[in-house]
Formats: C-alpha cells, structure tokens, sequence
C-alpha cells in the first residue's frame, strides 16, 4: 500500500478543531460540553472553532433542527465561520474516496439488506456459533458477497440491485505492515490514554458507503476533518472505538493524523447517556424554563475535564 506513512500534523500549526452535530434532533446538555470543550481549547490555543452539520441522512436531518443548533450555540456565546460545511453538499468528496478505494480492491458492494444479514445471523448464532460483534454491539457484516467475481458484481450493480460498499477488513489489514496508533490526550470509556494502538479488525467489514447514501458516518467524519484541517478532534468517549476505523481509512487515503481528545459523557440522573429523542434535557427546553448560558456551563461540567 503505498500510502502507509500518514503523516501526524505538525505540532506548530494553528490548532483547528470543530463541533460536528447531526441535525436530526434538538441538542443536549452534552453537546453543550462538547461545543465548549472545543470553543474552550480554541481560545486558550489561538486556534479555530469550526461548525460542521452532519447531515448525511437527508431523511432525518431537518432544517429546524439546523435552525436550532445556530440558536444555541450563539446563546452560550459560541462563534463560528460561514457557511458551514454541510455533509450533504460533498457527497462528490467522498465519492472521490470511495474510488479510491476500490482501485486499491479493497472495498465491495455489499448486497444483503439489513434484514438478510441479520437473519444470517440468527441462523449461525442458532447453530451455536459464536458470531463476532462490533464495539458498539452490532454483528459483524456476513461478508457472504466478498467472494463474487467481478463479472457478478458489476452484472447485479447494472441490474441495479441496492448495495451498500463495504471495507474487504482482512485483506486490507493483510496489505498494511505495522500498527496504526494516534495520541489520545483525553481518554476512553476505560481509561485508555496516551499513545493508542488502533484496532480496526474488532469493526469488522465496516459500511463505507450506505444503500441510500453515498457515504457513511465515518467516511464523511474522516474525509471533513482532513479537508477542513483538523488538528485536533475533540468528542464524546463514545466516538473512542471508531477511532480505530477513521485512523485505518486515514493510512489507506494518505491522510494527516489528528491529534484525538475524547472526553466523558453527560449521564442522566440514572447514569444514562443523554439521547436527543428526550428533549427534556435539551438546550431550548432549559432555556425555556429560564436557564442561563450560565446554568448550561455549570451543568456541562467543563472543569472535571482539565
Ligand atoms: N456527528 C456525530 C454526532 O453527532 C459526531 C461526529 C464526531 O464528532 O466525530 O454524534
């Protein structure tokens, strides 16, 4: 692979972090902590605070949503340059990606629908076997339709049968020597800190590009930040484990490394991860009810993450 020496970001260069929500649901007390995490390390670094929308899925992104990110933000006092980069303007860069990958043969159209994958599943698991799962508790992709020839694949893609692309993860971990690691200067959910070794096989085939999208999650996430020029990546510890996704697609696509700073969770009285579906805990409803900015800063906690 010819691209195996990604290159850490200079140490010297004005820091460039973002805050990069997904418009598909009001924002939480814990966002709250990641914006200001990001706004706070900005100013104490010289650098620069960027906004970005994370609108790859046009079926639940909407414009109030958009609306009400703008709104909050600037009421806790946070300032960003526009426009804003929005996902769902850039499918043609990740597109760009994707074909770069598949020149390198390591990405294939995945065919099984969410429901046939997962009946595959249950069949194995029923048969008593032990059927890997990712870290966020997903099973792993079949991977039945790695095996088709080419002359198949392209015959049920100008069928036009739905297919998703997926990462081929044995051969391209085959092909790379040495490990991939990225400096953690917060942590993750178990402490993990300091130099991290990635370990990208634990994802299994990861989705590069979905069905009905020509992206996904973590191709979009790793193209902006290079494009944008992140430096510094400042997010939930709940993001940790696809690190080690985005630090393998940044070795296959010759991208700069990040420096990463996961940082802990707004939990709920009960000890639960703030959802946006909840929108009591939301920005707005506490505004509503008359908290300040001041309120907000208090309740994200930023000190417990010096
Ligand atoms: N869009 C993701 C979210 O709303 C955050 C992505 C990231 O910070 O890497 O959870």
């Amino acid at each position: 692979m010819s691209n195996a020496n990604a290159t850490a970001n200079a140490g010297l260069s004005t820091p460039i972090v973002r805050f990069a929500p997904s418009p598909n649901g009001l924002l939480h007390v814990g966002h709250a902590r990641s914006a200001l995490l990001n706004w706070q390390f900005a100013h104490a670094n010289g650098g620069k605070f960027l906004l970005r929308l994370e609108d790859i899925d046009l079926t639940r992104a909407r414009p109030e949503f958009e609306t009400a990110i703008f709104e909050d933000l600037a009421w806790l006092g946070l300032e960003w340059p526009r426009p804003v980069r929005r996902q769902s303007r850039h499918f043609s860069d990740y597109e760009t990606a994707l074909s770069e990958l598949r020149k390198l043969d390591l990405i294939y159209p995945a065919f099984l629908s969410r429901t046939e994958a997962a009946e595959r599943v249950r069949k194995a698991e029923a048969g008593g076997r032990n059927w890997p799962r990712d870290p966020d508790g997903a099973p792993h992709y079949p991977g039945d339709d790695r095996t088709l020839t080419v002359a198949q694949r392209t015959k049920r893609i100008s069928d036009g049968e739905p297919h998703a692309w997926r990462l081929d993860m044995k051969a391209t971990l085959t092909g790379l020597a040495g490990s991939m690691c990225w400096d953690e200067l917060g942590a993750g959910p178990n402490g993990e800190t300091g130099k991290i070794t990635a370990t990208p096989a634990e994802w299994g085939d990861v989705i590069l590009a979905r069905r009905d999208i020509p992206t996904s999650y973590h191709l979009a996430v790793t193209i902006d930040d290079s494009i944008q020029g992140v430096t510094d990546v400042i997010r939930g510890e709940d993001l940790f484990a696809a690190t080690s996704v985005h630090r393998l697609l940044q070795q296959l696509l010759g991208l700069p490394v990040p420096r990463y700073r996961h940082h802990g969770l707004v939990l709920d009285t009960g000890g639960r991860k703030l959802s946006k579906s909840e929108d009591a805990t939301s920005i707005a409803s506490w505004r509503e009810q008359g908290a300040t900015p001041a309120d907000i800063i208090a309740m994200a906690r930023l000190d417990s993450e010096a």
